[in-house]
């Protein structure tokens, strides 16, 4: 059985930033253990079920997982490790630099976390207000160090583009800031006003870049990374090359994960399935719910083509005969030449790759070349 990927959703925050939509709430102590011991008896359950089944990679995402604490976070991974092996494993731990994380970056490099992501967002004091973010630059610099000085030479910061009020310049900064961090990885994700937000509510009088600006803010920061030693390896993440999130490259790989936590998403033995948005329901023991998507089955050629397509690698011919056993099909190899000329896709014998251009329209683009009539649109 291939090793999978473990995901831990761990679901508390000290409060709410203005843009998020992920799945948080504040967990009192109590809480906090009783939803780690439901994590322990998840694992353990699957470890029953797949006596022979290992795992390569952990992540414990949020939420802000650092706030449930050394003692915790330690014994989730004790019990992950028995059941699951974790040899050579990347172990991730997402962080927000908001107080010291020193000594517990110390504590649980010693339980074997090897890979640190911090929630950056902007080094722009006005742009971290307006983000509702409640820490400084400087603080994320200093958990970039502690991280270093733990031993954890693998740290990545999630960046924000097109931020109320951001410029050319202070985006321009703030990845200077970053590359003189040191950081081995980077996520520079657009900002989307999604509707269970506060920002959705603010959404008239919020001063967004438009969708132009948006576009050129993400294209100099392509730019600038690549320039500072950091390679796009996904619409929005850059590494040195070596340090891609070995975890991350199995969701756009169609390889198996098992999510734990409320609103954890698993992809496992061909099917797809959540936990709801509810701490309540799985600290109660709900079942996860099948994922339904009639259009595009889970595992087809389709999934694996918009996932692959993600990546600056993209489809390749040698990747789709090694998971469906023939190549790229000649329909979505005709459809990527029509938009060639146009500058969002790179065709070749080895396979299709979207350019930065591609990335910019990339939901319309897969629509495209994956479900199109072959009449094609304009969408340069
Ligand atoms: S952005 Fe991060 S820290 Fe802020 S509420 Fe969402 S999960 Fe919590």
């Amino acid at each position: 059985m291939e090793p999978v990927g473990l995901y831990i959703h761990v679901p508390f925050c000290d409060g709410k930033c203005p843009y998020c939509d992920f799945f948080s709430l504040r967990g009192s102590e109590k809480t906090m253990d009783e939803y780690t011991e439901c994590i322990v008896r998840e694992l353990k359950k699957y470890k029953k079920e797949y006596p022979a089944l290992q795992a390569d990679t952990l992540y414990f995402g949020g939420g802000t997982p650092s706030l449930l604490g050394a003692r915790r976070l330690c014994r989730i991974l004790t019990v992950a490790k028995e059941a699951f092996g974790l040899e050579n494993a990347e172990i991730t731990l997402e962080a927000n630099p908001d107080k010291s994380l020193k000594e517990l970056f110390g504590q649980v490099r010693q339980a074997g976390v090897n890979r640190i992501s911090l929630g950056l967002q902007s080094a722009d004091e006005r742009e971290l207000h307006t983000l509702g973010r409640q820490h400084t630059a400087q603080q994320a610099a200093q958990a970039v160090a502690d991280a270093r000085d733990a031993g954890i030479a693998k740290v990545s910061l999630d960046l924000m583009l097109a931020v109320p009020g951001q410029t050319r310049q202070s985006l321009r900064n703030s990845i200077r800031f970053c590359l003189e961090a040191g950081v081995t990885h980077l996520s520079a994700y657009l900002l989307r006003v999604e509707e269970r937000t506060a920002f959705w509510q603010q959404r008239q009088t919020l001063c967004l870049p438009d969708e132009e600006e948006s576009a050129r803010l993400y294209e100099s920061a392509c730019a600038q990374l690549e320039a500072g030693g950091l390679r796009q390896y996904e619409i929005s993440n850059f590494a040195v090359p070596g340090c891609e999130s070995r975890h991350n490259l199995k969701y756009w790989n169609l390889q198996p994960y098992l999510g734990f936590g409320p609103a954890a998403h698993s992809y496992f033995l061909g099917r797809r399935f959540y936990r709801t948005r509810s701490l309540r329901a799985f600290l109660n023991g709900e079942e996860p719910l099948p994922e339904t998507d009639e259009e595009i089955p889970a595992g087809s050629f389709t999934e694996y083509a918009m996932l692959r397509l993600r990546l600056t690698e993209g489809l390749t011919e040698a990747g789709c005969r090694a998971c469906f056993g023939s190549g790229i099909p000649e329909e979505v190899r005709r459809a990527a030449r029509r938009y060639e000329a146009a500058g969002l896709t790179r065709t070749g014998p080895a396979g299709i790759q979207l350019t930065t251009q591609g990335f910019l329209v990339s939901s319309a683009l897969l629509a495209e070349l994956l479900f199109s009539d072959g009449n094609g649109q304009e969408l340069a």
